[in-house]
Parts: C-alpha cells; structure tokens; sequence
C-alpha cells in the first residue's frame, strides 16, 4: 500500500477511502458510560434485552377492560373498580363486571378486551356499551415491541435518541461503547491570520481550522484546535512531536501540493510513513495520508477550503468513524434534474456544489451554486448537495438527470 511519491497511483476516491478505512484495525478499548453522555457513541458489544416490553399487558387506550365471554351475555356492566397506570387493579372480576382503564394500565388478568370509553356510557357504577367492539382490541401484549432475549441494539450502532430510549426502557442507565479517538486539528501557511486580528498584505483569515473542526464535531467527534503551524518543515515537525503522543489522529490543511513552501509530505515521510497521496477527485487533490511514528494516523487535507472539506467529509470522517468501531454507509445517490449546465473536464470525479430542491410538480431538481472553483467557500454556504459527475463525464446539460449526494446525508454536513 505504501507508495513512493514518484511511482504514487492515482486513486479513486472509492479507493482511497477503501484504502483509508483497511488502514484503520477494529477498536479495542471500550468504556462504560452513562446514557445521558451516549448519544452518537458506538457500541461496543450486542445488547440482548433483559426485559420484554411492554413488560406485562397493557391498554392502548382509555376504556373498560371486560370479558368477551361475558359481553356475549349482556352489554351492560358492573364497574368493580380501575387500573390506572402504576396501580394495577387487584383482585377477581366478578362474572359481568368490568374494571376502568387508563392507558399504559395493567389489564386484569381475566379480562381480555378494551371498550374505549367514547364508545360507553357510565352511570353511578353502570357502565353500558354502544358500539360493538372487538375481541382482544386495545390490548398491548407481553413483547409486542421488544422480547426478553433478542438483540436490542447491535455491536457497533452509532446510539440515536430512539435507541438510547430502548435502552431506557430496559432498564439500562449506563451502556459499555468504543473509546471516542482524540483529533487534533492544525492548519499551515505563513500567509494565515487569527480571526479577530488586523489582516496584513498578502495575508488571509484561516478559515479551514473551524470549518474542518466543527465538520467532525457535527459528525459527533471530539476535536481539538491546534493552531497554525508555519510554512517550514521545523514548523510542522514541531508541532507533530508536541501533539502525535496525544493525539489518535492529526489533521492539517495546506502545504500539499507541489509548490515551493509544501512541506506537509515531506515532514510526514521524515516522521512516519506515507500512506498514498493522489486522489482523483475535484475538489480535493492532493491530499496525503499516512501514519506517525507515535502511531497516530495523519491527513494533510488540501489548502483550499472547499478541498479540505470535501476530503475532510470523504475520508477522515470515514477513517474515524471506522476507529471508533462505525460501519462504513455510502451516502444515496439520487437522480435530480439539472436547472443549468455544468462544466466538467474528463478526468477525475467531481464533486460540485448545488442546491437541491422539490419542484412544483414533485419532481426533484438540481442547479448549481455558482463558480466552483476550490477556494470558493461561498458556493458551499449556499449549497445543500453535491452534484456527483463521474470521472469520464464531460459535464451536464439543462434538462439532463444527474446524480446528487444531499448534504443531510453525509456525517459533518448534514444541517
Ligand atoms: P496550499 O496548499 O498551502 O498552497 O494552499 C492552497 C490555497 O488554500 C492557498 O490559496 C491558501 O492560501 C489557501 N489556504 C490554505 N490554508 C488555508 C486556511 N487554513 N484557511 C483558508 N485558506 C487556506
Ligand atoms: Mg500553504
């Protein structure tokens, strides 16, 4: 897998990002935390259930539990009292009686049908029904929704609020998951500035460190912001060997592409291995990945903002995910109609940003945000999807059905 800079393959952006996550072993190291801290956390093992639910029968409704058999006999009842949710009735139902209910209560034992209470009346302790019911209706059985034994939830589930719930409902306050990795993020350029300072010639605010840090907090990772690191191989040496010990993996952007002050691949060559470094995507090549002598892995994101998010979305949300034990899930493709032309050269895969949309008629459309050039960030704001175009494709006329990867689908850029 290791390639040689001058012999390096040029990689499919399935390729690599297969190459990415094969890199990557299961996890090991798991941790017992609370619930209340699990939600987007991966499990680290099965979870049968140790209860069935509903754990006894209950009524989905307000009403009267009563006997069919005794219904057969007679439409009117006796009431000998009620189960309300939390105080189940206790005792015998006498022979034409039956017992008020209220939903989530207990059904006595020797009843067997709900009469919801629209359809009865109910005098003094009479209670009369006027509509025909159903045998057995409105009664939520042992095990309905989950039976003691079957797999609640899988090994390797990223924890959604529904599932945290059913695991609430089992009783459960803790739940065993895979250690979250540490991220650390830097970016290098001697022409980037500090948001919030005064900007000088030639210099530009670094955008990338905020949009790639909170990509992978949205994506539900934890990730630190390290900083600028200088155009320099002592620069980024530095800053490798300050934070790799800490670190599960190490981000930069910038210094990749083969000009003058493009010290990432070296720097990482002279401190660990390189991994590959030529992906065939637009935007986005170059990119270097690879691994530190400490052990952490290492991704040399483009400079140019949109490259960085794009790869950033691409393979280092994959390749964390797969570290915190994560399976892998394409996002859809869907088929949109395009609203304008798109250019595209044959060659590499691209990813152009669009807006995606319902039309009046149902359809879906899709049009373009504009100029699509890798430092132009704001066709990204504007954008809700990528318009995927295959390597060989030369482009999209108006009218043309194209493939689109909506943003909501892919971890780091969904709203
Ligand atoms: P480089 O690969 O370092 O030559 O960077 C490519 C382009 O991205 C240049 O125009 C850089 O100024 C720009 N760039 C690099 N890093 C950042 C950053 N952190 N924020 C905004 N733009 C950047
Ligand atoms: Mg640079």
């Amino acid at each position: 897998m290791n390639q040689s800079s001058n012999t390096a393959h040029v990689y499919t952006v399935d390729e690599a990002r297969a190459a990415v996550i094969a890199a990557i072993p299961p996890p090991i190291d798991t941790e017992q935390i609370p619930l209340s801290e699990a939600l987007g956390r991966i499990t680290a093992k099965a979870f049968p259930a140790a209860i069935s639910i509903p754990p006894f029968r209950n009524s989905a409704m307000d009403g009267y539990a009563i006997r069919w058999r005794d219904y057969q006999l007679s439409s009117t009842f006796k009431v000998a009292g009620s189960s309300l949710a939390g105080h189940p009735f206790e005792g015998e139902v006498p022979l034409q009686h039956t017992i008020k209910i209220t939903t989530g209560a207990m059904v006595p034992p020797d009843t067997d049908t709900i009469v919801i209470v629209e359809n009865t009346t109910q005098t003094d302790d009479t209670m009369v029904i006027n509509k025909p019911p159903e045998q057995h209706q409105y009664i939520r059985n042992v095990g309905d929704d989950v039976t003691q034994g079957s797999i609640v939830i899988a090994a390797n589930t990223r924890l959604k609020p529904a599932h945290l719930g059913l695991l609430a409902a089992q009783g459960a306050n803790t739940i065993e998951v895979f250690r979250q990795a540490k991220i650390g993020v830097f970016s290098t350029g001697d022409e980037l500035c500090e948001p919030g300072q005064t900007l000088s010639d030639g210099a530009i605010y670094d955008s990338n460190r905020i949009s790639i840090c909170t990509m992978l907090r949205r994506a539900g990772f934890q990730a630190d912001d390290l900083g600028i690191a200088r155009d320099s191989k002592a620069d980024i040496q530095q800053l490798l060997l300050n934070h790799q010990k800490n670190y599960d993996f190490l981000l930069s952007s910038g210094g990749v592409s083969v000009g003058e002050a493009d010290y990432v691949k070296a720097t990482l060559e002279a401190n660990g291995t390189l991994q590959f470094w030529k992906v065939a995507m637009k935007p986005g090549k170059p990119m270097v990945t690879g691994k530190l002598k400490s052990g952490a892995y290492y991704f040399g994101l483009p400079g140019n903002p949109v490259s960085s998010m794009v790869t950033c979305a691409q393979f280092v949300i994959p390749a964390v995910g797969a570290f915190e034990g994560a399976e892998y899930n394409a996002p859809p493709i869907i088929r949109a109609n395009c609203q304008t032309t798109l250019q595209k050269e044959a060659g590499r895969f691209e990813f152009q940003r669009g807006r995606y949309s319902i039309d009046s008629k149902g359809s879906a459309q899709v049009t373009t945000t504009g100029l699509q050039d890798s430092h132009v960030l704001h066709s990204m704001g504007e954008a809700n999807c990528f318009i995927c175009l295959e390597a060989q494709s030369t482009g999209a006329k108006t009218g043309e059905m194209v493939n689109v990867m909506l943003f909501d689908t892919i971890p780091g850029l969904q709203k």
